[in-house]
This record gives structure tokens, C-alpha cells and sequence, in this order.
């Protein structure tokens, strides 16, 4: 522990020579760290191979040639504005060298053979390397490089720059244990990681994709191994043992009146086995917008009731716990408290009370549930809605009222695969795959915003005909203050022509007023909704039955899906009325008519995910996520689901990482910064 040989892969670039801050920092900006081992992984984009030696006569142009040539003369330019010429030829014709900056004549002396590289051009029939790369003498070939890594730079950075450090860096790599299974190494015919670096970042042969590939799983196997040691902690902890008699959630059943479809069924299940069991559940229920995963959460927190213990459900909103608080009143024969900011005084201490004393069994409410001053009796099961957005680390936090708390979050964002396995590694996952039954499917169509006058009459027949209607604003901008003057103008307009059966919704107004119209709305009173995005989340109206949505081409895949999903609640027909600009581009096209044929979550999710490159999930740093860096998780999508395999059979037979391959895996892990991974192998 006290020598580890990866230590000088984390100290600053500053360390190299030829680095000093400036550099340092560039190659930082490039690479995304200043640190050796970032450089390290900051992979080249393609490659130049100066090993193309054609003559000038076959050379084509656009093609980086290395031309063997003798000078035939040197035109010295007319004017400050053109260049120097230096004419060159070989047995099969001439060219010219252009330099626009000149101060090689003693290197290129007419009559002398050289070896020169660059791009090749036709300019004016004639063929032209301007600024040639490399101008050595011709016996000296062996100063040409002969593979030319191209890293992504930054303005102000020099490849070279880059070269230098990199075979420094390279240079300093220690000998590390090889982490993978041989018998995988010789299938996928693989090099060892240093070997593997050594091609990718200064190659002597064009490197093979095996290279690259084994880079890439190196560091999805680190990935998968370290979520697969949180959650083998986290569930190792013993937990409750639920199990209830059953005789409140029969009564909710009898309220709710409606059998369970086959999947809540089985998601209910798969939360029973959990709850059942000594050890912790930490589980994802995935569903779309109205597949009934509210009732599932309902009949499992009432099992922590009937054993005698507490369960919580927190919203994101306070809109959606009160409405949460809503469906649970109903719903269930125990009594059913609301905690949010607006519990105040009295009211508030009176609950406190009832949760620490143990008297108050369900509570639902916003992120209120979990502050520091909220005690609980014994919290059994904590349900958590809609914390998609949230990262591993925040999730773990959630279980933080008790040791031994059951989780089960729920998501109407269907989550594709790659990032169940990558972001969510740590959680089992329950999927609600059918609607409740009596539901229609909503019908959606594409229109041009230029048809905004006749949509609006169609929207009007429709209100005459009793129906409620979203009207969702423009993303305009990534400004809030930009999309909500949109709305607002919306509003304006709609409002003159409807008069004050017009709302509106959005970010920016008073929680106050805002709750007041979508209550409204609720009720019936508003009968045109205008709102920015704040519908996303939650408000569930089942009379709504139009959703109309502005500059479509502007909001994600996903978002459109959960926006949809507001309306198709009850049991008359819905539409959805997705309006685009003409110019959308085909990416575009192609998610919108996506949408109007599918309502399938999965399928829209996994789309999403593709059409996105995935990269803006996963790898972008506002995201919150995790960014890889070897790896493509669209690439090598299959490369994942054998890093998750591998990685179970792994920890399955050395759980404590202490066989021979288990410690070099140890080394993978520091190299990845699994820290997390790392703390609970220490913690043993
Ligand atoms: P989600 O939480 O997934 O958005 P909900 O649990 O709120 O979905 O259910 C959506 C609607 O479908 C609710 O009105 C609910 O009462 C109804 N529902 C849920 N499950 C069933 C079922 N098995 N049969 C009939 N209706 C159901
Ligand atoms: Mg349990």
C-alpha cells in the first residue's frame, strides 16, 4: 500500500519535461485533467500513416503522401502576399512545395534529395504540398515518424507537444499485473494494457481495433466491478424482513376496485421477495407515465404497515407529493400524513411527533421527508419518485434515515440498457411493460407551425366539446427567462381568444399561484393550460384529453414521451399535436415520426439514446454522470454486457478481490479511480 506504482500517474503534467503551466494546462484543456494519467487516456481520433511513399506521378490529391524528391529550383515570391515555391521532382513528374513562411533554404538547396511529407493538393494542375509536416534528407528516413497519432487539440497546442509528453508519460508507465482472464486475452487475441496504450498512443504499425477494444473493456470491466462492490456492500448490510398478513392491502385492493395487471403482479413480487428477505432491497421500478407503478408503491409501502413498521414516499415536487398524498388517502386503509415546506407550525411539530413516536405509519412528501430534523420510529421502506436525475451517490444518501431502509425508486423514464448497467449497476430493476387495461392509446400528429391558425381552431371545436388541453411553450432558449416571455405570449394570445379558461403554468411564477391554476385545471375551471415544462413531472388530469406542443423539434425524445403522457389518462380518446418547423433537420424528422408511431417507453428510450450518441449522456460533465473515456457505450455496447457478466463471475468467486487476478483487478480500480469501489474493499 505505502509503494503503489500508480502513484506518479496522478501527478500533474507539470512533472514532464518540456510541460510547464502554459502546456500543462492546455494539454489539460484537451485532455480533461492535467494529470499524467490523463493524457494518458486522452485517445487520438485517427491516425496519419506516413509510411505512403507513392511517386509524384500516382500520389492523389487530398492523400498525406511522403514524396521522394530532388530540388530543381526555389521561386522566391513576387510580393509579401505570395509565397515561396520550391519545385521538386522524382522520375514520374513535378511538384511544389508552398511555404508561406520560408526559412529552410539551407536545408533544401536545389539539387538536394529529400523525403517529404504532407498532404498533397492539385492547385491549378499542378500538384502542391503546402507546409509540408516533415522535410528531412532523403538517407534519413528514420527521422520521419511513421504513424502520426491525431489527438484532439486545443487552440494554442501543438501535436508534437502532445507526442513529447505522451512518450514521456509512456515512458514512466509501470509494469502492472494483467487483470483479465487469459483465456479471454487469447480469444479476443487482445495485447497487454501497456502494450495496448503503446499502440494507440504512439504506434509504430497502424493500430488494430484489438487494442483500442481491450482499452475499452479495461475500463468497462473497472466500471462494472466497482458498481457490482457498492451494491454487494449496500445489500450485504441485513435489512428488515417484511412480511405483512396481507389484510391492508386486501382492503386497498377492494377500494381501488380493479385487478393488478401481469406486470404490477409481478413487480409487486419481486418488492415482496425483497422486503422478505434479511437483506436490503434497492430496487427500480420503471414504467411509463400511467402504467400504475403509484399502486404498486402503495401496496408495498402497506407492507411495511402491516409489519408493524413506517414507510415513506418522496416527490419532486410539492405538486406531486400532494397529489401522491391524494391517491394514497384513497387508497389505503392506514392513515396517510403530508410532509412538505408548507407544513408549518404546529401542524408540522404535531407530525414530527408522529414519525418519531412511531404513531404517523405512511407519510408522503417532497425531499422535506428526508432533512435533518425529521426523525422516524423505524422506516422500513422509502419509496423515492421520479429521482432519475439523480446520481448514484445521491441515491445511496436516500437510505440514510435507517440502515436498514428498503428503496424503491420509481421512473416513468424508461431507462435504456446501457445505462441501467453503467448508471444504475448498483439497483435490481422491475419493469411495468403493460397499461392498465381501458386505456387508449394517443394519437399523435406532425404539423407544420405554420399551421398554427387552423390547430388552434381544432383545438377550440375540441374545448367546445368539453375537452381540457395542454398547450406546452416553446423551448426557446437554454435561458428560463427567454422560454417563459414565449409562454407568456402565448398565454396572451390564447387568452384573447378564450378568455379565462386560460392558465398559466411555469417555472419562474410564485409556488402559490402556480398550484393554484394547475388546481384549477384540476377541477375543471381551467379548461387551456399554457406551461412551460413544469407538467413534465406530474398533474394528472384524466379529463385532459389534448396536449398540443410547440417547436417539438426542440424538446428530447424522452421529453416529448413524458409530455405526452399527460394526456391518454382516462377512458376518452387523446391526441397529442406535435408542431415543428418546417426546416427540422433529418435527425429531427426522425425523432418526431418516431414518436408519432410509437408509444412503447423502451423503444423510445433506447432510440433516444442512439440518436443522442449516447456520448451526451454519459460523458458530458453537467450531465452528472459519469464520463468514460476509453469506452463507447454505444460502441461497444456488447463489450458492457461481457464486462457485467465478467465482472458477477468475478466478485461471485473472489468477493474480497484477494486471488492473484483479484488484486490486479484491485490495480484496475485505482487506475479507473474507482474510489468508492476502493473505500468498501478497505472497509472489508
Ligand atoms: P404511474 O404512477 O405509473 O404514472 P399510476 O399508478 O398513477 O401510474 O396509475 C395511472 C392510472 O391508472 C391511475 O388512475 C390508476 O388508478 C390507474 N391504474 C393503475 N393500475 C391499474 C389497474 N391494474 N387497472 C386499472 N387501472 C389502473
Ligand atoms: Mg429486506
Amino acid at each position: 500500500m505505502d509503494h503503489d506504482p500508480l502513484t506518479p500517474l496522478f501527478s500533474p503534467l507539470t512533472a514532464l519535461k518540456g510541460v510547464g503551466p502554459a502546456v500543462g494546462a492546455l494539454i489539460g484543456k484537451a485532455a480533461g485533467g492535467e494529470r499524467l494519467i490523463d493524457l494518458l487516456f486522452h485517445l487520438p481520433e485517427s491516425y496519419v500513416d506516413r509510411r505512403q511513399r507513392p511517386t509524384i506521378a500516382a500520389a492523389r490529391p487530398g492523400q498525406i503522401v511522403t514524396l521522394s524528391v530532388e530540388v530543381v529550383r526555389i521561386e522566391p515570391p513576387a510580393n509579401d502576399r505570395q509565397p515561396w515555391r520550391v519545385v521538386v521532382k522524382d522520375a514520374t513528374g513535378s511538384a511544389e512545395l508552398v511555404f508561406f513562411k520560408f526559412n529552410r533554404q539551407r536545408q533544401m538547396p536545389v539539387g538536394a534529395r529529400l523525403l517529404v511529407s504532407g498532404k498533397i493538393d492539385l492547385f491549378g494542375g499542378r500538384r502542391t504540398i503546402s507546409h509540408p509536416e516533415h522535410v528531412v534528407p532523403a538517407d534519413r528516413s528514420d527521422l520521419l515518424p511513421t504513424i502520426e497519432p491525431i489527438w484532439p487539440l486545443t487552440g494554442g497546442l501543438w501535436p508534437r507537444q502532445v507526442a513529447s509528453a505522451m512518450a514521456q508519460v509512456l515512458a514512466r508507465l509501470p509494469s502492472l499485473p494483467e487483470w483479465h482472464d487469459p483465456a479471454l486475452l487469447l480469444r479476443e487475441k487482445w495485447p497487454g494494457f501497456v502494450e495496448a496504450l503503446r499502440a494507440v498512443q504512439a504506434p509504430a504499425a497502424m493500430p488494430t481495433n484489438a487494442s483500442r477494444t481491450r482499452l475499452a473493456y479495461d475500463e468497462l470491466l473497472a466500471d462494472q466491478v466497482a458498481l457490482a462492490l457498492v451494491r454487494g456492500r449496500l445489500r450485504a448490510r441485513p435489512g428488515h424482513s417484511l412480511t405483512g398478513n396481507g389484510s391492508l392491502r386486501a382492503r386497498a385492493l377492494h377500494r381501488f376496485g380493479y385487478t393488478l395487471t401481469r406486470s404490477q403482479q409481478q413487480a409487486l413480487a419481486e418488492i415482496d421477495a425483497d422486503l422478505a428477505s434479511s437483506r436490503r432491497m434497492l430496487r427500480l421500478l420503471q414504467g411509463d407515465v400511467g402504467s400504475g407503478k403509484t399502486l404498486v408503491a402503495t401496496l408495498a409501502m402497506l407492507c411495511a404497515v402491516e409489519a408493524g413498521k413506517q414507510a415513506a414516499l418522496m416527490a419532486p415536487t410539492e405538486v406531486l407529493a400532494k397529489q401522491h398524498h391524494r391517491t394514497l388517502s384513497r387508497l389505503s386503509p392506514a392513515p396517510v400524513a403530508l410532509l412538505t415546506g408548507g407544513v408549518k407550525g404546529r401542524a408540522r411539530a404535531q407530525l414530527l411527533r408522529g414519525l418519531k413516536d412511531g404513531s404517523v405509519p405512511l407519510v408522503v412528501g417532497t425531499h422535506a421527508l428526508f432533512q435533518e430534523s425529521v426523525e422516524y420510529h423505524d422506516l422500513a421502506l422509502a419509496v423515492i419518485d421520479e429521482q432519475h436525475r439523480f446520481g448514484v451517490d445521491q441515491r445511496l444518501l436516500l437510505g440514510s434515515k435507517g440502515e436498514l431502509t428498503d428503496v424503491l425508486v420509481m421512473t416513468a423514464t424508461p431507462i435504456p440498457r446501457t445505462l441501467l448497467l453503467t448508471q444504475w449497476g448498483e439497483m435490481d430493476v422491475s419493469r411495468l411493460i403493460e397499461k392498465p387495461p381501458g386505456r387508449q392509446s394517443v394519437r399523435t400528429s406532425l404539423h407544420s407551425l405554420g399551421t398554427l391558425p387552423e390547430l388552434t381552431d381544432a383545438v377550440a371545436r375540441k374545448l367546445d366539446e368539453g375537452a381540457q388541453a395542454y398547450w406546452i411553450c416553446p423551448l426557446v432558449a437554454e435561458s428560463e427567462a427567454v422560454d417563459l416571455a414565449a409562454a407568456e405570449a402565448r398565454f396572451a394570445v390564447l387568452r384573447e381568444r378564450f378568455g379565462d379558461v386560460v392558465g398559466l403554468a411555469h417555472g419562474r411564477q410564485d409556488a402559490a399561484v402556480r398550484d393554484a391554476t394547475l388546481a384549477a385545471f384540476g377541477r375543471g375551471d381551467c379548461r387551456l393550460l399554457v406551461a412551460t415544462t413544469v407538467v413534465e413531472v406530474g398533474v394528472d388530469v384524466p379529463a385532459a384529453t389534448v396536449m398540443v406542443i410547440e417547436h417539438a423539434e426542440r424538446f428530447g425524445l424522452a421529453q416529448l414521451h413524458q409530455l405526452r403522457g399527460r394526456v391518454g389518462r382516462g377512458l376518452a380518446s387523446s391526441f397529442c399535436l406535435l408542431l415543428h418547423e418546417d426546416w427540422v433537420n433529418e435527425a429531427g424528422k426522425r425523432r418526431l415520426t418516431l414518436l408519432r408511431d410509437t408509444d412503447d417507453g423502451f423503444v423510445i428510450a433506447d432510440e433516444d439514446f442512439r440518436l443522442r450518441g449516447g456520448g451526451d449522456l454519459l460523458g458530458k460533465k453537467q450531465s452528472g454522470l459519469p464520463a468514460f473515456r476509453l469506452a463507447d457505450p454505444i460502441e461497444h455496447e456488447p463489450l458492457l454486457h461481457m464486462a457485467n457478466r465478467d465482472a458477477a463471475v468475478l466478485l461471485g468467486r473472489d468477493p474480497k478481490l484477494a486471488s492473484q487476478r483479484g488484486r490486479a483487478i484491485r490495480v484496475l480500480l485505482r487506475l479507473f479511480e474507482k474510489a468508492a469501489a476502493m473505500r468498501t474493499l478497505a472497509a472489508g
